[in-house]
């Protein structure tokens, strides 16, 4: 039999009038690099969203499900544009400000983007490429940036405090299915064209109530939140909606991304929690290691979308500031997994839970995948690929205007589950070790050697910034590590003595033979380390490489 309960559909609408109302007073704060930031109220945030959503219908026509583009950093207009967007049935579609023009391009043409609403600072990106973005009608500005190029150009153009003043502060929400789009991201695309993930009113609700669990990150209106982590990155990692269900205060970095003023902004307005990749924790820390900051307000910081370093989390507690690692995907929303410690051990106890990736939550159920498609053990030796199901787990990628989902066999097990392409292991107790992605594994005569484990020693000797590890192809062993080591100022450690000191961890025939010491590790337009670019300089002989 069915049950008895009301079956009220799960909203983005209902978070943004519940946050508007119930959690009024909390505010959100963006940095402008004066010395006073910019300050607005949920409630405020709410009414100019309300008018954002009437200005949109009324002046732009949008209607139905059409596409509302962002080119935006994280502020209030974004958070605003995330709850009027969906709330009136549209879908959002965030925009990553960092990826190659063509890609750009090629996402808003295949999204059949409408309007794109743009921060003024991002107009010199975005201006060049409006004559190849035939689908946009409307571009609407905010905050500040020189307007002039704007002069002569195809869409109309609005600026967004005009197209919101004075419109009502009431809307006819409408009552929306919960498994409609309310918005879309695309991965980065690093092979083949970016992929669409589109997210449902009922995966973002469900997402943020995950994300405002204690066992993940567990925040409350007492906190304040620092939101490095982009908006047009995975929703920035579901923050902008999760802090409207519990009036969480989000303290938004703007366009000030750079170590110094993050120091300063933590400083100055003592958030409680911060998000953000690991690249930006290791600037930060040298930042402060020259010029000291008192970042203890900060006493918990989630970490992920890259393997953190555990040296780098002794660092930061050594600061005060407890690093929590997070797992997740673009196509997970993205919350996967936490490394919050099991109850009741000690500090030391705790210490190898911690730098886990972390455990799964009851939303995301998880299994390991063998070469051959055989089901492993969870018994932390067994390494697999992760697959992953639900509800807010894609499992498909948008097809573009009037095309079928795509479930590409890489990508989807026959039966719906989501491959990961990471390869890990997985505790009795549910705790996940990813050691590579499984493209980045080293198949070394038989063997898999995890790059990400040799990449954690090396970064653990005190000479050593950052450092790389790809695979290269050898004859005898087929593949062979690659490490390219990054110095820092002033360092001397050569080759063989880091090597000898990699000896003290790992084991002899993991040892890499090849090094380099290169200048910087090249990153994606996410902050990642993006290794196809280190394999192709060594493909191309571009590399100066040590044989020991
Ligand atoms: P892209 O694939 O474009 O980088 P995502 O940002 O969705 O897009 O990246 C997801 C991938 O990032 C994961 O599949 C995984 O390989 C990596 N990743 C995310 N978090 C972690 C983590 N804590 N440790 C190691 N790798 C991680």
């Amino acid at each position: 039999m069915l049950s008895t309960m009301q079956d009220v559909p799960l909203t983005v609408t209902r978070i943004l009038t519940h946050g508007m109302t119930i959690h009024g007073k909390s505010q959100v704060t963006t940095w402008t690099g004066e010395p006073e930031p910019h300050r607005r109220s949920f409630a405020e945030i709410g009414r100019r969203a309300t008018q954002l959503a009437n200005a949109l219908r009324d002046e732009l026509g949008v209607d139905g499900d059409q596409r509302v583009a962002t080119l935006m950093w994280n502020n209030a207009e974004h958070v605003e544009a995330y709850l009027a967007i969906p709330s009136m049935g549209a879908v959002l579609h965030t925009l990553n400000l960092r990826l190659p023009a063509e890609q750009l391009v090629w996402i808003v043409g295949h999204a059949d983007d409408k309007v794109v609403l743009v921060n003024g600072s991002l107009l010199p990106l975005l201006v060049p490429l409006l004559p190849h973005l035939p689908s946009i009608e409307h571009v609407v500005v905010s905050g500040p940036g020189d307007r002039s190029a704007l002069a002569g150009i195809a869409p109309r153009v609005h600026e967004y405090e005009e197209l919101l003043a004075g419109r009502p502060t009431t809307y006819d929400w409408p009552e929306l299915d919960e498994r409609r789009a309310a918005a879309m991201c695309y991965t980065s695309g690093t092979t083949g064209d970016p992929k669409g993930v589109v997210y449902s009113h009922r995966s973002i609700y469900l997402h943020s109530m995950q994300v405002n669990m204690s066992e993940s990150m567990g925040l409350t209106d007492k906190d304040t939140t620092l939101v490095v982590v982009p908006q047009f990155h995975v929703n920035a990692w579901g923050l902008p909606h999760s802090t409207f269900m519990t009036g969480v205060n989000m303290l938004m970095p703007d366009r000030f991304l750079q170590p110094a003023p993050l120091a300063d902004m933590i400083e100055q307005e003592k958030p409680t929690h911060a998000a953000a990749v690991p690249t930006i924790w290791q600037g930060l820390l040298a930042e402060v290691t020259a010029k000291p900051r008192d970042l203890t307000s900060m006493a918990r910081v989630t970490i992920g979308g890259a393997a953190c370093p555990p040296s780098l989390m002794e660092a930061y507690d050594k600061l005060g500031v407890r690093l929590c690692h997070a797992w997740g995907m673009t196509e997970t929303s993205p919350l996967g997994t936490m490394a919050n410690p099991p109850a009741g051990l000690t500090d030391e106890e705790e210490w190898p839970y911690r730098i886990t990736q972390g455990r799964f939550p009851a939303g995301v159920e998880a299994r390991l995948v063998g070469p051959g498609g055989e089901h492993l053990p969870w018994d932390g030796e067994s390494a697999g690929e992760l697959e992953v199901r639900g509800p807010w787990i894609a499992g498909a990628y948008y097809g573009g205007a009037g095309g079928e989902d795509l479930r590409p066999e890489d990508k989807f097990s026959e039966d719906g589950w989501l491959k990961t392409g990471d390869v890990g292991v997985i505790s009795d107790d549910g705790f996940l070790t990813l050691t590579d992605r499984a493209k980045d594994v080293i198949k070394s005569g038989g063997e898999w050697i995890s790059s990400v484990e040799l990449e954690n020693a090396i970064m653990a000797h005190p000479d050593v910034a950052e450092a790389a590890v790809v695979a290269v192809p050898d004859e005898k062993w087929g593949e062979r590590p690659l490490a390219t080591v990054v110095l820092k100022e002033g360092a001397t450690a050569d080759h063989a003595a880091l090597r000898t000191f990699l000896a003290q961890s790992i084991a002899k025939w993991q040892l890499p033979e090849r090094w380099t010491v290169i200048e910087a590790v090249p990153k994606t337009s996410v902050g990642k380390f993006d290794k196809k670019v280190i394999r192709k300089q060594y493909a191309n002989g571009e590399l100066d490489v040590t044989q020991l």
